[in-house]
């Protein structure tokens, strides 16, 4: 085991683009000695699951001048690809609205990471380990991370940069084909597509941006076969339209506190809007820096009802998909190569080289049955940290070091993530940052809101270091 060093240490636990960016800042805001641990047990530092991507028909959701890393400067991304127009790999022009391949996106943190590393101060140094973190042990200034492999890293302070959990099954009981080849659990699992004779019928469930993905990289790969998209409302992603912002109409006014006053509050200035030949996308996109405060807003009944009756929706419409990913996706459906399906899978067997899905389409009561020889779960992350069994999830509830909030949105953690113990205070020594502030941020899993929580995280760990280790 390497000895705990006088050198403060921060550990990362995640490379994606949260860990990557928290680490940006640590090396940026840090004027006294530091070592940051960066572990990553997968991908490319820096790229995660939305970045680690191969395929150039993946592409970001966010346009172009908005995916800056740094809060004073959303337009960093967009000045860096200008900065390399031309060359392989790069677009020959870039605005401000374009949807840029979200590998470049992956290129660019890893950029911003050397960068930051290259410009730290004397004393301010930076390692990635390449592993699984499985527990933590020890206490606030004598942590020790326990990896996968066996090694033990020492640290004084923790950020859980681990991003989503996979998804649900898609039927909750057992079923053997999950066990089958058949089936794939993890869409981003390396190989998911591999295998597939280009005319095979594939059923993919769910139908949001996941989904989209995997009917782009099957198109890009040359399939001919029927897709089928099942989801349980049979709502798509709304598109992209480019749009002058829209007035800040929330400024000074209360915000609403209830689900009904919230969307009556939208329902009504999306009316107005209409009437001045406006879309109701400036009009939603005008609430989002207010989004975090109006869910904190809400009660934990009110969080319930939201997540009952408004999720879907609200998920259709705020996160949308870029133009000509849409455009790619009304072709292959109008082709009858691609097919929604709003309904409920009951029964998933193979059956002869196939896997037979029953479901029940919506509003009635036959089912229907679709023959494939490949099912995909696209049903989106689930959330309930607790329960999910990663050996550190596990190590860290055991300790009572982590809880879920009230609806199992994530970690129960205090504003800015600062994690809490089993129904205590806060752990002091352990943050987190990105999908496990679900709960008690809601909107909280994009650049935008990640960018500035990665600086504040890293503000808060500088300052009470400083403050512990000199006391
Ligand atoms: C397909 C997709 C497309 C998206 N597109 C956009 C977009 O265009 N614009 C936008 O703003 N947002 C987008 N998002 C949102 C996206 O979630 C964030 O932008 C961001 O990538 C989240 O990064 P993360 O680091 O929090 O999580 P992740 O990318 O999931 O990274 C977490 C990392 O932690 C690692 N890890 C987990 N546990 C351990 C452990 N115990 N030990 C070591 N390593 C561990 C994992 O291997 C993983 O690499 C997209 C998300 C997805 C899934």
């Amino acid at each position: 085991m390497t000895s705990i060093e006088p050198v403060p240490t921060v550990a990362i636990i995640g490379g994606g683009a949260s860990g990557s960016l928290v680490a940006v800042q640590l090396l940026r805001q840090a004027r006294r000695p530091l070592r940051v641990l960066l572990f990553e047990r997968m991908t490319d530092v820096g790229r995660g699951v939305a970045y680690g991507t191969r395929c150039s028909a993946h592409l970001l959701n966010v346009p172009a001048g908005r995916m800056g890393a740094y809060p004073d400067q959303i337009d960093h991304f967009l000045k860096w690809v200008e900065s390399r127009i031309g060359q392989p790999g790069f677009p020959a022009a870039v605005f401000p609205g374009d949807f840029l391949p979200r590998q470049i996106y992956g290129d660019y943190l890893r950029d911003v990471l050397t960068a930051a590393r290259a410009s730290a101060v004397p004393g301010v140094e930076f390692e990635e380990i390449k592993g699984e973190v499985i527990d933590i042990e020890g206490d606030a200034d004598a942590l020790r991370l326990r990896c996968g492999g066996g090694q033990v890293f020492a640290a004084n302070r923790v950020v859980l940069a681990i991003g989503n959990l996979p998804g649900e099954y898609p039927i909750r009981s057992p079923q053997p084909i999950y066990h089958s080849q058949s089936y794939v659990h993890i869409p981003w699992s390396k190989g998911s597509l591999a295998g597939i004779p280009a005319e095979a019928e594939v059923l993919l469930v769910g139908a949001g941006l996941t989904a989209i993905d995997l009917v782009l990289e099957l198109h890009v790969r040359g399939h001919t076969g029927t897709i089928h998209a099942l989801s349980r409302r049979g709502l798509l992603p709304q598109v992209h339209r480019a749009a002058a912002p829209y007035r800040d109409f929330l400024a000074g006014q209360e915000l609403p506190t209830t689900v009904l006053g919230l969307s009556q509050l939208l329902r009504g200035e999306i009316r107005r809007a209409k009437v001045s030949g406006i879309d109701w996308r400036p009009v939603l996109d005008s609430i989002r820096p207010y989004s975090q405060a109006i869910w904190q807003g809400l009660s934990w009944v009110e969080r319930a009802r939201f997540m009952r009756h408004v999720r879907p929706f609200w998920e259709a419409h705020r996160h949308r998909l870029a133009p000509p990913v849409a455009a790619q996706v009304e072709e292959l459906r109008l082709a009858g190569r691609l097919k929604f399906y709003a309904g409920r899978l009951s029964h998933l067997v193979e059956n002869q080289g196939a896997v037979e899905a029953k479901f029940r389409p919506r509003g009635t009561t036959e089912a229907r049955t679709l023959r494939v020889v490949k099912v995909i779960n696209c049903t989106g992350p689930r959330s309930d940290y607790s329960k999910y069994q990663h050996p550190l999830l596990v190590n860290l509830l055991a300790r009572g070091l982590i809880d879920h909030d009230p609806l199992a949105l994530g970690i129960r953690a205090a504003p800015h993530g600062e994690v809490m113990r089993y129904r205590g205070g806060t752990v002091g020594w352990l943050h987190t940052i990105g999908a496990p502030l679900k709960g008690d941020l809601w909107e909280c899993t994009a650049m935008p809101e990640i960018r500035v929580q990665a600086e504040s995280i890293a503000a808060q760990l500088l300052s009470r270091l400083t403050i512990s280790l000199s006391a």
